[in-house]
């Protein structure tokens, strides 16, 4: 019997109604009991005094880049950046090479994770073959195999009826639909938000418009086929409106955002540093707030890194050359707690809550709860901690970061899956 007893520390579990300070008891990966004092001989100890303890972190959105480009990533490196950011679940994009289109695509994903993988993984699979937006992808038989979802992302659903047909297909096995979306036509060879500083840096534009069309689109979709859309990396003010507007009229909606877009504005592209470049691209000022505004009263759910490594000769050319994109994993906790929970523009429990049980509901995943009898997913956190971000650090092979030398507080201290401690102190076991 393998026991493990996290002490002392503030034990905050939105969805539980949990919050002060609690111990855990967890015996064979399982949360035996949540109470105060608690005391067991035989058990591995770990003093989370002055540290906050939460449901394991959910990162809905990111990019593994295995099969098919593993100089990027792979799921086991991957998997490990995801354990040092806090992280003890991801779901994964299906823009790989072949493109998670079919079931036995799915399934191999799943049986390397489980050998490969740090953290559990949960794939999503394509809307259509291949991403080109032509034909269904085999979802029925994706299901079965463990797909928690379905989205082209890196792509858009572009044909309207190709749209309406998935999110008509998805209700048989309450999936949601995740949508990327721009109007890629009208976004065409842009890379920067197009406003004063496409102007001064004379970088070609990417309207906000772009995504406010597809996400009205896809809502008004959604309402006629009463299914359950998921909005990925929202980032305009107009979107956050349509959102929120939707939800009030009872639309399936849900969103998330990334912390790089409600870190950084457009200005950051000032630079000329690849490491700007992301798809959607980094916002105005007013953009910004809208995002924190729709995080503070609910309008966003949930917060996602759309972790997206690249290699270093990648993104070491010129702006229009380099990919879109950004390892995220290892610096989301930082920015959440530094950007949105120290400046009060969200609580606490509200960070936990779209970090854990707020994913979890949308992909359906038994997760993101502390509660005796559920699995020993939990992640130990420092606030108070000074970090200054190292990219050579990160375990990702990603070390593509605007937020390399930056200084941030609070931190992921230990992340412990089915009652394994596999990253403590900042190190992947
Ligand atoms: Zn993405």
């Amino acid at each position: 019997m393998k026991k493990l007893l996290i002490k002392n520390g503030k034990v905050i579990s939105p969805a539980d109604g949990l919050n002060g300070e609690l111990d855990i008891l967890v015996i064979d990966g399982k949360i035996e009991e949540i109470g105060s004092e608690l005391e067991d001989k035989e058990a591995e100890i770990i003093d989370a005094a002055g540290k906050v303890v939460t449901p394991g972190l959910i990162d809905m959105h990111v990019h593994l880049r295995e099969p098919g480009f593993e100089h990027k990533e792979t799921i086991e490196t991957g998997t490990k950046a995801a354990a040092a950011g806090g992280f003890t679940s991801v779901a994964c994009m299906p823009n790989t090479d072949p493109v998670i289109d079919n079931a036995s695509i799915v399934e191999s994903v799943i049986n390397k994770a489980e050998f490969e993988g740090k953290v559990n993984l949960f794939p999503i699979g394509s809307i259509t073959k291949k991403l080109e937006g032509e034909e269904l992808s085999e979802i029925g038989y994706m299901n079965e195999a463990g797909i928690v979802g379905i989205s082209d992302d890196g792509e858009t659903v572009m044909n309207s009826e190709m749209m309406r047909l998935a999110l008509d297909y998805v209700k048989a096995f309450d999936l949601p639909v995740l949508t990327h979306a721009e109007d890629q036509v009208l976004s065409g060879d842009g890379v920067i938000n197009e406003g004063y500083y496409s102007t001064v840096t004379g970088l070609d534009p990417i309207p906000a418009a772009a995504e406010d069309i597809i996400v009205a689109r896809d809502i008004r979709l959604a309402e006629l086929t009463d299914s359950r859309l998921h909005i990925t990396h929202v980032t305009t003010k107009r979107a956050v409106e349509l959102v929120r507007d939707a939800k009030e009229r009872g639309v399936k909606v849900t969103a998330e955002v990334t912390p790089h877009h409600f870190t950084l504005t457009d200005e950051a592209v000032l630079t000329f540093d690849t490491n700007t470049k992301v798809n959607p691209p980094l916002r105005s000022e007013e953009d910004v707030t809208a995002l924190k505004e729709g995080l503070a009263d609910g309008t966003i759910d949930a917060i996602a890194t759309d972790h997206a490594p690249h290699a270093f000769e990648e993104k070491n050319v010129e702006y229009n050359y380099a990919p879109f994109g950004i390892s995220g994993l290892e610096t989301a906790l930082p920015l959440v707690i530094t950007e949105l929970v120290k400046p009060g523009i969200i609580s606490l429990e509200e960070a936990i809550e779209k970090l854990t049980i707020n994913p979890a509901q949308i992909l359906n995943l038994d997760r993101g709860r502390l509660k005796e009898g559920s699995k020993a997913d939990i992640t130990v956190l420092d606030l108070d901690e000074e970090y200054e971000v190292d990219v050579d650090e990160f375990y990702s092979k990603g070390k593509n970061s605007p937020f390399d030398g930056f200084k941030l507080l609070g931190r992921p201290k230990a992340t412990i899956i089915n009652g394994e401690v596999v990253m403590k102190d900042n190190q992947v076991l």
